[in-house]
Order: C-alpha cells, then structure tokens, then sequence
C-alpha cells in the first residue's frame, strides 16, 4: 500500500484543482472519484436506466470501464475507450449524479475499485467519503470547504469551458441540492473525518491552499 492523501468535501471546495496540484508537487497519482460517479450516471442516462432501478444501475458500475489519462497536462476520463471528460460535467448529469451515487451497489463497486488504485501507488483522491470509508486509515485527511456564493462562482467557470450558461443562482441552487443529497445518504455520506484537517477556501488564494496541505505532507 502506498502513501493516501484524502481530501474530501462539498462541490465547488476547490478540492479538485488543488488535489492535482498537490498530487503534481508530490508525484503521486490523483484520482478524481467523482468523475467515476458521473460517469455510472452518463452511462444510466445513455441507457435510459431509471436510477430508482437500483440493481441496473449497480450492474452498469460493474459493467463498464472507467479509467484516467493525462493528455497534455489536463486529466482525462475515459468509459470503456472513449473519452467522456466532457460529457460527465454536463447539467443533465450534474443533475442525476447524487441520486446515483446514493445507491449501496454503486458504492461498493466503485469503493472497492478506488482501493485497488491504492495497492500501487502513492495517491491523493479526492470525493466525498474517501476519509470516512474508502479509506478510514489515510496517512492525511483534509476537508475543503467554503462559502456557497464562492463555490457556485467557480463553477461557472467550468461550465462555460463546455459551453452551458447558467447563471450564479442556478448553480447554487444545483450545489445545494447534491450537497443536502450527498450529506443525507444512508451509505457513506459526506461528512468531515474526525482526524480530518478543515481547510476553508473561502478566502484563500490557489497557491495557499495548495501550499498549506503539500507543507502539512512534507513536515
Ligand atoms: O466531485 P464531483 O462534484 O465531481 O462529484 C459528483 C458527485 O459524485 C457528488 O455530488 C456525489 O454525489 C458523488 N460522489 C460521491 N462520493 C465520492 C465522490 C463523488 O458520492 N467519493
């Protein structure tokens, strides 16, 4: 097993490009779990699935492939050999996700995947539960999180890079209901560790929250 670095917490935390960041300075692999959830839901969706169909959608997860690539300096995610990156942030997923990842079968399978990634490895993974259960005895946990107005901010950002427009309230209001999802969820819901360290991006540049968990890893 190699070294884990865990860092959890709600969309929009600045979890996601810091985790890269900090997996670049330190050489590790990143892996992006919520990627692995959107992509289950694109598939459900392309399949027309209802996600209250929970064995099928859990039989999808089984089903198919998922796995990352670094192309040019920007992290791909591929279902089976295409190349979903695009798709897997659109709205319509965006949307669908929480309740795909709500289902027990859909957790075990991916859970279960996450862990293997960990056998070879030097990690930082980032998600909603990676501290709490997918591996409750990281070397380092960290929960991002900050105010709802800034993180549906930086999401516009990301929406526009695909060509969606929404606008700031519509965003919030899409956080704040996979927030209350996400965090309401009988299996392995969001929730800080513990042991986790909190780190509040609120008013934090890049750089600082970068630097204040590669410090925490090097000391
Ligand atoms: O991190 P991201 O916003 O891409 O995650 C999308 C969704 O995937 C989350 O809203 C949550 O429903 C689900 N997820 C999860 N557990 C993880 C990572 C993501 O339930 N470890």
């Amino acid at each position: 097993m190699g070294i884990i670095v865990a860092i959890d917490g709600p969309a929009g935390s600045g979890k996601s490009s810091t985790a890269k960041e900090v997996a670049r300075r330190l050489g590790f692999t990143y892996v992006d779990t919520g990627a692995m959830y959107r992509t289950v839901t694109l598939e459900a969706l392309r399949r027309k699935v209802d996600v209250k169909n929970k064995n099928q959608v859990a039989q999808i997860a089984q089903e198919i492939t998922i796995s990352f690539k670094w192309i040019e300096d920007v992290h791909h995610t591929f279902l089976n050999d295409e190349d979903v990156s695009d798709k897997i942030r659109s709205s319509m997923v965006a949307d669908m996700v929480s309740q795909v990842s709500a289902i027990p079968g859909v957790r075990e399978v991916l859970a279960e995947r996450q862990r293997q990634m960990a056998m070879i490895d030097n990690i930082v993974m980032e998600g909603r539960d990676i501290g709490t259960n997918v591996f409750p005895d990281a070397d380092y946990k960290f929960y991002m999180d900050a105010d709802i107005r800034v993180r549906a901010h930086r999401r516009i950002k990301d929406y526009k890079n695909i060509g969606q427009d929404l606008s700031i309230d519509e965003i919030a209001r899409e956080l704040q209901k996979r927030d209350k999802i996400d965090s309401s969820r009988s299996h392995s819901p969001l929730k800080k560790a513990k042991d986790a360290i909190i780190i509040d991006t609120t008013d934090l540049t890049f750089e600082e929250q970068v630097k204040k968990i590669v410090t925490i890893i090097q000391h």
